[in-house]
């Protein structure tokens, strides 16, 4: 995050002054507008959004996904900074051919008489969500909260207007900080990330050529390949949200290969909403080591390489030598000896506010115990009775 946080600072200036000939309002993630600066922060952005040791940055990333794996072959499609009369109809008919649900993330400021119209269209598709995108597509990591509210809720208004009940937001550029996250989710929105990023935008601003100083992260072989490069990394992926826009005349022009590529190696495409294919980002909640119980099939997280399980105490646990993994928002854990196996040890929670200092597990109390591996550390844990 202090990569993106530098390279948001050095945007700043530039994203105010706009003078490539083209008005504000045509200004997209890496766009000619302000090649370098916007190259900065997607660079930043794919980092956060690939970069698996920065996990613990979820909370206040505008990028990352709570869902990291198991997308199983299922792509989400997600189109920003639309609608554009000129290139959003033939995406809506390309989808429309392939049976494809996609996300359409708006700017509020391209909502001329054109585009309102389409704005409706896709709002009352079955197959596609309409989500905000902000009113004038300025980085909102480094704004007031007066103004990241009026950016969501003037954009909130014509989505809604549109016909739109969704609540779903992406960042421009990705761009968060912990402050403006905390005010967006307070008007009721989830923050959309990505976990691949097409690079549309940075062929569309090379006529097809990616360029290293625009944005590094494409191979060199696949510098001239936006095809190429998109299947590279949903391959690596399994499948998850992939970021494009719908106002690239090129992307309207490529996303038939695109899907029919996809297809062809076995991916479906799933809707945001799909809680089988996002189910933290859609709210489920999800247990982990320290949660209550009943079955095995209650335990779905992995933990020290292994598929969690129901201890015979009623709570979620794990095999562990030295060390148990902690979650965001979850109690934290600890390694102990596991009395049914004396080779190895059991992960229980610490007792702590998530578990009423283990009153909330029935089966447990609460005892300072040493770890498993090292009876020289010791905490106060929810130990089975
Ligand atoms: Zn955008």
């Amino acid at each position: 995050m202090k990569a993106l946080g530098l390279a948001l600072i050095s945007l700043l200036p530039l994203m105010s002054t706009v003078s490539c000939g083209q008005s504000a309002d045509s200004c997209t993630e890496g766009d000619q507008c302000s090649d370098d600066a916007d190259g900065d922060a997607m660079n930043a952005a794919y980092e956060d959004a690939t970069t698996d040791a920065k996990a613990d940055t979820y909370d206040c990333s505008g990028v990352r996904v709570p869902d990291r794996n198991g997308f199983n072959k299922r792509v989400v499609l997600t189109f920003d900074d639309g609608p554009n009369p000129a290139t959003t109809p033939k995406v809506i008919e390309i989808l429309h051919k392939h049976h494809a649900p996609a996300t359409f993330f708006n700017n509020g400021m391209r909502y001329s008489t054109a585009a309102k119209a389409l704005a409706y269209q896709i709002a009352h598709d079955p197959d596609f969500l309409l989500g905000n995108h902000t009113q004038n597509h300025i980085n909102l990591a480094v704004q007031s909260a007066a103004t990241v509210t009026s950016e969501v809720m003037k954009t909130d208004a014509l989505i809604k207007a549109a016909g739109s009940n969704m609540k779903y937001l992406r960042f421009p550029f990705g761009s968060a900080s912990c402050a403006a996250k905390h005010y967006v989710e307070g008007l009721g929105y989830t923050v959309v990330g990505w976990h691949i990023d097409s690079a549309d935008w940075c062929y569309a601003a090379g006529n097809g050529y990616c360029k290293p100083a625009t944005f590094q992260y494409v191979d060199d072989a696949l510098r001239n390949d936006m095809i190429g490069f998109i299947m590279q990394q949903i391959h690596q992926n399994n499948g998850g949200i992939i970021l494009m826009h719908d106002i690239h005349q090129s992307t309207a022009d490529h996303l038939d290969e695109i899907l029919t590529r996809m297809e062809a190696d076995g991916f479906t495409f799933a809707r945001l909403d799909d809680k089988t294919v996002l189910p933290k980002l859609n709210g489920v909640q999800v247990k982990f080591i320290g949660d209550t119980c009943t079955t095995n099939s209650d335990c779905t997280y992995t933990a020290n390489g292994a598929p969690g399980t129901c201890s015979a105490a009623g709570f979620c646990t794990a095999a562990c030598t030295t060390t148990c993994p902690d979650a965001n928002g979850k109690a934290g854990t600890f390694c102990i000896a596991n009395p049914a196996g004396p080779s190895v040890g059991m992960c229980v929670a610490k007792s702590a506010p998530q578990n009423n200092s283990c009153a909330l597990l029935t089966h447990t109390s609460a005892r300072t115990l040493p770890r498993f591996s090292d009876p020289n550390v010791s905490a106060l844990v929810c130990a089975p009775n």
